[in-house]
């Protein structure tokens, strides 16, 4: 091995060494948070560049995008080779589908591969509900997003249609034929009008896998297949792999069973044990030490893990570490000022912001927070659970580009339809099929065929829009679609002023593609990237919190962790409560939050929370801490009291940072009344 490399493997244990070193026989790692499994995986791929790979030749598979290009810097200065790691395709399963199903549209009978994100699928399954009169109140089916989610399961865990229900959503079941029913429109409508949801993508590749010339030469262009957070894949994700891989040579996987958190999404644990059964010659690692959390964090964290005791997690870090804290507040209000307080402290004591997480179960949960913290001037980014208003003005130009380059694309067109005045979602649907059906060479039908006061607008857009196609060079089409969607956007976000910037971003990104199709494609697969890389993320030498749903903090770590709203009803989500499947999962999740934490940790818990979150005048009304957080967890935990203080004005706004006015103070007596 190179000099680089072997300084860089000096600071690894002997278990991890013994799975970076290991040949090419199936290699499976199960083990715990923080015990440097996605650093082992790091290092094999640099191992294996530094012994003279064809970079080409490895496939990484992960579960974000920001995660395979970590990893690859990572490993680019473990092996000194930046230009080869750079060179290996890496992604998610669904990027990485979609760059083999583009490849191989024609053999699957595809002219052009258009990418439709979730809410575009919701989009268009209403469109179908409106056309076979299923939308209105005599047919009660259950909402169209329930209706998505059955349609994705239905495909995850290659389950029927009416077995989901009766399942999943057992008081849907006399509905099930109405909605088995829609599903088909909605398969034949996506097969008419050339688009794939993401499971369809999953679904062409694991195609591609099994027919028998195509799969062969897929499985001769990697002689090595690396795959993070296994835990969460899906059966369609298992059969790709094995399908790639069918006697194991070149495979690992890494995970932790104790983290699934997408068994609503078709994954099942257990996987990882699976394919030690399904290849005889594997070979099983186990990591025992934790190489990322304090021991009073990894002892909270142990007693809230799941399943088997005997995976304790054991610190490999010297200092002890204070007790994570357990900060009890009023209300969400309460816990919006003192999370931002804490995080003021945090930071006087040397914690930059970028060190530091507020991680929750769901994106609306900061809706309080969001505010104190622009009130504050304390600058953040949210990660994860990014709604509707935030992404929807770049969406929109999203959608102008695919009607170029797909004219077939009804949902885009409905979009695009729906943000000129004057066009309600009734007519929006007609003229979506009018230009579904052939392009801006129908405009004059669809301008006729719109109500008197929208027709001015609707002409101008579609002469812009038809002015461009595929052809165009992609700087000019980008510009023209610019100019088509701009006056459409000004009038109908009142906030535009806040978000051309965002549009600006996402144009100036699309202007410079090779390839706008594939850029357009990718924004569906990883919507966070829509606001993160492009517009949003600032700049690296700025500090900024962040702020993350559990889900996409998966596999990352902070030297302090606020975690907001341990709560029942919020931590287990409410909708969780009634299963116990469900429950098992919100732990895990839990799990997974308490495990990102390296030096400090925080978990917050309102004594009231409003009844709806993202309502600011909304009632509040009495909370429970998380079931989670039981008797035996309490002691391993510091009392912090937040609730006797008196509730002082909120600072004007400024751009520097306040710090704190007050600062916390401790009660445990108060405390103690909130488990009562
Ligand atoms: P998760 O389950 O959360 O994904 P993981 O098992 O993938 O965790 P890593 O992210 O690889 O764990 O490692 C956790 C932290 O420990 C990282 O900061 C990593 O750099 C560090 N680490 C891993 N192995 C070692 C080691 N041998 N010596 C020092 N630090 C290490
Ligand atoms: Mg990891």
């Amino acid at each position: 091995a190179s000099v680089a490399l072997s300084d860089a493997l000096a600071g690894l244990d002997p278990a991890q060494l013994e799975a970076v070193e290991h040949g090419d026989g199936p290699l499976v790692v199960a083990a715990g948070a923080g015990t440097g499994k996605t650093r082992v995986l790091t290092g094999r791929v640099a191992r294996l560049l530094d012994a003279g790979v064809v970079p080409e030749r490895i496939l990484l598979l992960t579960f974000t995008r920001r995660a395979a290009s970590a990893m690859l810097s990572r490993a680019a200065a473990m092996c000194g080779d930046a230009q080869a790691a750079q060179r290996i395709p890496g992604g998610t399963f669904h990027a990485v589908a979609h760059r083999i199903v583009a490849e191989h549209a024609q053999h699957l009978g595809l002219q052009d591969v258009t990418v439709i994100d979730p809410d575009d699928v919701v989009d268009l399954i209403d469109l179908l509900r409106a056309e076979h009169g299923l939308d209105g109140t005599e047919v009660r089916l259950p909402t169209t997003r329930t209706i998505a989610d059955i349609a994705s399961r239905t495909i995850n865990t290659a389950t029927p249609v009416r077995a989901i229900i009766e399942e999943q959503f057992p008081w849907a079941l006399e509905q099930a034929d109405q909605i088995a029913e829609l599903l088909r429109h909605y398969r034949a409508r996506k097969r008419e009008r050339g688009l794939l949801d993401l499971d369809d993508l999953l679904i062409a590749w694991r195609a591609l896998v099994s027919d028998p010339d195509v799969g062969a030469r897929l499985r001769a262009r990697w002689d090595w297949v690396l795959v993070d957070e296994y835990q969460d894949v899906n059966q369609l994700q298992v059969d790709i792999v094995r399908g790639l891989r069918p006697d194991g040579r070149g495979l690992t996987v890494v995970g932790d069973d104790a983290q699934a958190i997408y068994a609503f999404r078709g994954a099942s644990a257990g996987h990882l044990l699976e394919l030690v059964e399904a290849y005889p010659d594997a070979s099983l690692v186990r990591l025992e030490r934790n190489f990322r959390s304090t021991q009073p964090i990894l002892d909270l964290a142990n007693d809230v893990r799941p399943g088997e005791l005997k995976l304790r997690l054991v610190a490999d870090r010297p200092q002890q570490g204070a007790r994570p804290a357990l900060v009890a507040c009023r209300n969400a209000d309460d816990e919006a000022r003192t999370i931002a307080d804490r995080i003021l402290a945090a930071h006087v004591d040397g914690t930059p912001l970028r060190s530091q997480a507020v991680l929750m179960r769901t994106g609306s949960h900061s809706a309080q927070l969001e505010v104190e913290l622009k009130v504050r001037g304390i600058p953040f980014h949210k990660f994860g659970g990014i709604g509707y208003l935030e992404t929807s003005h770049v969406r929109d130009l999203l959608a102008s580009f695919r009607v170029v380059l797909n004219p077939a694309d009804e949902v885009s067109w409905y979009r695009l339809l729906t943000r000129h005045r004057a066009i309600g979602k009734a007519n929006a649907r007609t003229l979506a099929g009018i230009l579904a059906d052939g392009g801006v060479d129908r405009a004059s039908d669809a301008v006729a065929a719109a109500p008197a006061k929208a027709r001015t607008g609707l002409a101008s857009t579609l002469s812009l829009l038809g002015a461009v196609d595929v052809t165009t060079a992609v700087p000019e089409l980008v510009e023209a679609c610019r100019a088509a969607v701009d006056p459409l956007l000004r009038a109908h976000y009142p906030d535009w002023h806040r978000r051309v910037t965002e549009v600006d971003g996402i144009a100036q990104a699309a202007a410079a593609q090779p390839d706008l199709r594939t850029f357009v494609s990718e924004q569906a697969i990883d919507r966070v990237n829509v606001a993160g890389d492009w517009a949003k993320q600032p700049h690296l030498d700025e500090d900024w919190l962040t702020l993350s749903t559990i889900h996409s903090a998966k596999g990352l770590e902070w030297d302090a962790v606020h975690l907001m709203r341990a709560n029942d009803g919020a931590m287990p989500s409410d909708m969780a409560l009634t299963s116990s499947a469900g429950l098992a999962e919100e732990q895990r999740l839990f799990y997974v939050a308490l495990t990102r934490a390296r030096d400090t940790l925080d978990v917050y818990v309102p004594s009231q929370l409003p009844t709806h979150p993202t309502a600011f005048l909304a009632r509040h009304v009495a909370a429970k801490p998380s079931r989670f957080l039981s008797e035996s967890a309490r002691p391993l935990m510091e009392a912090v009291n937040t609730a006797a203080l008196t509730l002082a004005p909120a600072p004007a706004p400024g751009p520097a940072l306040k710090p704190a006015e007050t600062a916390p103070r401790v009660r445990t007596d108060a405390f103690d009344e909130l488990f009562a």
